[in-house]
């Protein structure tokens, strides 16, 4: 148990004080929501990581995280969470593309409950076990195709899609809750921009923002 609470805390590079210093960063990167900054300064993100890459884990880098997948920069995962809070609180999410799971761990300190679906079994697995060893139990963790969502959970309060596709997914459109929010990378090709989709009574509201870099979505599980 001691040897969890050291990994946790980390040591030098890995330190609280190196992780309140990202949070610092963002802040001036113009993140401003203090929920989503707390949560960023909360969790451990070099757990998320390989050993030989956690000296690097709160740089404002990407990194890659196995099976040609990468971890996003600290600024634009508080970007997503930032834009789809939008200073609410948030109730049942959901998270397309786990990954390492990093995102999905922010996720849970800021919404009630959150799902989080991933292609790739073995990423899924490791995810897994970070949840875990970090004591996180409202995550509920899915091996299925995100460009389906996760139906039997629906609506979601606050979607976020982590990896870029041509068009937003129809089913997921039909998951977000009324009053609900989506963010998502868009773009086949090369050019990709973050999107936001807000569903009002009337139907959905989509607002471009800032050109991004994700890995793309693909489809089937693996
Ligand atoms: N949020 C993650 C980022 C992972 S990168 C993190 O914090 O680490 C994007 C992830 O999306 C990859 O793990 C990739 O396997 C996954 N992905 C791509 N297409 C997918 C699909 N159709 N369904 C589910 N996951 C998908």
């Amino acid at each position: 148990m001691a040897d969890l609470t050291a990994r946790h805390s980390g040591i030098g590079m890995t330190s609280q004080r190196t992780r309140s210093r990202m949070v610092e960063r963002l802040r001036g990167q113009g993140i401003r929501d203090e929920v989503v900054l707390s949560a960023m300064n909360s969790v451990p993100r070099h757990i998320f990581v390989d050993e030989a890459l956690a000296s690097r884990a709160y740089d404002d880098v990407s990194l890659p995280i196995g099976f040609g997948q990468t971890i996003s920069n600290p600024q634009i995962v508080a970007r997503m969470l930032e834009l789809v809070r939008s200073g609410r609180d948030l109730g049942k999410v959901l998270e397309i593309g786990t990954g390492c799971g990093y995102q999905a761990a922010l996720f849970s300190k800021i919404a009630r409950e959150v799902y989080s679906v991933e292609r790739i079994a073995p990423l899924l697995a490791k995810a897994r076990s970070a949840l875990r060893e970090l004591g996180i139990y409202n995550a509920r963790l899915r091996h299925a195709d995100g460009n389906l969502g996760c139906r039997d959970a629906a609506p979601f309060d606050g979607i976020v899609v982590a990896a870029a596709s041509g068009e937003v997914p129809k089913a997921l459109l039909g998951q977000l809750a009324i009053g609900g929010r989506m963010v998502l990378p868009l773009g086949g090709g090369g050019d990709q921009q973050l999107c936001l989709v807000e569903r009002t009574e009337q139907g959905y509201v989509e607002h471009l923002l800032d050109k991004v870099k994700f890995v793309p979505m693909l489809t089937g599980i693996n």
